[in-house]
């Protein structure tokens, strides 16, 4: 169960969802202007140590005001702060590591928090330190990306990558709070903010026509990065999700939906590797190969498809196969998606505009037939 309401404080309006996982609760507060607010920072964070971990790029444009919100908020409390460089290549066993010593030295004990202050690669890594250290102590997170706001902060998959692949060691581990600064978003790169908007569309995608179509229409604004559409997208998708992950928290079920146009999406980025298709990127490519599979297996319309490439090109994302990639390839990444069962493709398909479902079975020649450019 999920609730989301929106509280006026002055000309801001803050919004709140709460996600509900059996006995646990947490809230997701989006708004601007947030990292200033040291009382309910502090409150967020009971115990004697804080750590925030952040990132070079992140780090010298919020650090300082989250270090001073905490500092104005007078508890006492020691804070401390750990920069580390940015990007997926240091999601790594070797950083977890480094952030377990940090947490030594400080002398941080079971009642330390840890706050994220980044994106996807911050918090992801932060989450899995919270995870382990001590067996377990309070985290929060504070999203500065579109995507980390829509999707990766919310839902507590934490991990780090190991050289044989993302994400292979990892924990559930969900955060105290979400603390979502949307005034934050104005100085990520236009790239990242595209790639976030490609996570927004797929939630109307999957699940809500009627969003959809308000992404539709408020293409323009979004990309103009204006406050209060970009508050109401990201209210949406954290609502949705939060609503998908308390129904199955351990993705045995529904939670597989909001991997539509990702195990297409994750093969290309395999493919590529480095300097190719952003993961955003990638999953817009992905999802439009996901509808044209579902329209070719007589599943779906052809027109919707048609519709959300229309709308991906409106927010400027990618919606064709880069050149040079070879659809054996692109197949062979894919049967290796941990989703498939017993040797049989499942993918996430759709009927249409908001009505994503898992398939399984799908025949290998269709889903050729879709990777040859
Ligand atoms: P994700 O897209 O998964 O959230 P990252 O954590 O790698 O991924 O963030 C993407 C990039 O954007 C990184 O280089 C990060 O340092 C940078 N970044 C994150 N938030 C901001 C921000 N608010 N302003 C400027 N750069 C940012
Ligand atoms: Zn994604």
């Amino acid at each position: 169960m999920t609730t989301a309401t929106a509280a006026l404080a002055g000309t801001t309006a803050v919004h709140t969802v709460e996600v509900e996982l059996g006995a646990r609760r947490y809230p997701i507060h989006i708004g601007p202007g947030l990292l200033d607010d040291g009382p309910r920072l502090a409150a967020l964070a009971p115990g004697r140590h804080v750590l925030i971990v952040s990132d070079t790029n992140v780090a010298p444009h919020y650090l300082a005001r989250v270090e001073a919100a905490f500092a104005a908020a007078e508890t006492g409390k020691r804070v401390a702060a750990h920069v580390l460089p940015p990007g997926e290549q240091e999601k790594t066993l070797a950083r977890f590591g480094e952030l377990m010593s940090v947490l030594a030295r400080l002398g941080a004990h079971r009642d330390a928090t840890l706050v994220a202050l980044g994106g996807g690669v911050v918090g992801d890594l932060t989450g899995f330190a919270a995870a382990c250290w001590m067996r377990g102590v309070r985290f929060v997170q504070l999203p500065t990306t579109l995507l980390a706001m829509v999707d990766s902060s919310v839902g507590g998959k934490t991990a780090v990558d190991l050289p044989e692949g993302k994400n292979l060691v990892g924990a559930f581990h969900q955060p105290a709070a979400v603390v979502a600064d949307t005034a934050t978003l104005a100085t990520l790169p236009d790239r990242e903010l595209r790639a976030g908007l490609a996570e927004v569309l797929k939630y109307g995608a999957l699940g809500d026509a009627a969003f959809f179509d308000w992404v539709e229409a408020n293409a323009a604004a979004l990309r103009a990065r204006d406050a209060g559409a970009l508050v109401h997208a990201i209210a949406r998708c954290c609502t949705m999700k939060a609503g998908i992950v308390a129904r199955d928290e351990t993705e045995s079920g529904e939670r597989m939906l909001l991997n539509l146009g990702h195990t297409f999406g994750h093969a290309i980025e395999a493919e590529q590797g480095f300097g190719g298709l952003v993961h955003g990127e990638a999953v817009a490519v992905g999802m439009v190969l996901a509808a044209r599979l579902s329209s070719r297996l007589g599943l779906a319309p052809a027109s919707d498809g048609e519709r959300l490439a229309a709308v991906l090109q409106t927010l400027g994302l990618p919606t064709a196969l880069p050149a040079g990639l070879e659809a054996d390839a692109l197949l062979a990444r894919m049967r290796l998606d941990k989703k498939n069962a017993s040797g049989r493709f499942r993918l996430v398909l759709w009927h249409g505009i908001g009505r994503a479902f898992v398939a399984t079975g799908i025949d290998e020649a269709a889903l050729r037939a879709v990777l040859v450019p």
